[in-house]
């Protein structure tokens, strides 16, 4: 469901950010994407909601080829796309609830099915009895479960999420992997980037890039 074909990435003043990447990504896997900084992970999470194109090679998300994807394709191809990244900040105004809430409204959903929907995926990241709290007072973990109840509200069939246990300690980062396992058991394709090899877990599928290239994969 996810290719890239010997994708290149350079961005303006010839950072190169990703060089020849082949890899392919099946429908219900969940993948981390390791890396030191700077190694083009959110490069190439970004190409898959089509925030970035690549300079060359071919990007095929669902069967769209991202590369010709038009601006009026592009909610579209995001409708199935759950997005985790640092830029999506919850809303520090409005309750845990109303923040899970709001992608749904969007969607012209009524208030009684978000609520009902929100809550829901609440539970699922274990945060239900925080629905009413304001998002500055839960922990940073709390809140990236949050953030992840919010982008999955939707039901999409890929979550991607940009260094989701950035900052958090141990504990919680695995509640943060917990919660997105949860939801890939439940057949949502995931992709998890993470600077951080420790928090890796055993027998996962790691792709690795370093320096914009692909290393091989252990088995
Ligand atoms: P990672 O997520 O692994 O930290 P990035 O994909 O953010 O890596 O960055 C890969 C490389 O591309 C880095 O050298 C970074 O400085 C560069 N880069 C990322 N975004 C931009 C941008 N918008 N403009 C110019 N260079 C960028
Ligand atoms: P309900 O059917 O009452 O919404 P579920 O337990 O089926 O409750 O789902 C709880 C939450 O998890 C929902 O808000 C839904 O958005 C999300 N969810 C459930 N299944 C999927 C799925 N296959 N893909 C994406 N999200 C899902």
């Amino acid at each position: 469901m996810i290719e890239f074909q010997n994708v290149s990435k350079t961005y303006a003043g010839d950072a190169l950010a990703l060089r020849g990447v082949t890899l392919t990504i099946a429908k219900g896997e969940l993948v981390y994407l390791a890396g030191p900084s700077g190694a083009g992970k959110s490069t190439l999470l970004k190409m898959i909601a089509a925030m970035e194109r690549p300079s060359s090679g071919k990007v095929t998300v669902n069967g769209t080829d991202i590369g010709k994807l038009k601006a009026a394709g592009i909610p579209f191809l995001r409708r199935n796309l759950g997005l985790i990244f640092q830029q999506q900040r919850l809303l520090t105004d409005r309750s845990v609830l109303d923040n899970v809430m709001m992608p749904m409204l969007v969607a012209g959903l009524s208030r009684a099915e978000a609520e009902e929907r929100a809550r829901a995926a609440l539970e699922k990241v274990g945060l239900l009895a925080r629905a009413n709290a304001q998002p500055l007072a839960l922990s940073g973990g709390e809140q990236q479960r949050v953030s992840i109840a919010r982008a999955i509200v939707n039901r999409p069939q890929i979550i991607l999420a940009d260094e989701p246990t950035a900052n958090l300690d141990r504990a919680s980062a695995n509640k943060v992997f917990d919660a997105l396992r949860a939801f890939n058991n439940v057949g949502v394709t995931c992709v998890i980037s993470t600077h951080d090899d420790l928090v890796l877990e055993s027998g996962a599928r790691v792709i690795r890039l370093a320096q914009g290239e692909l290393q091989a994969e252990a088995a």
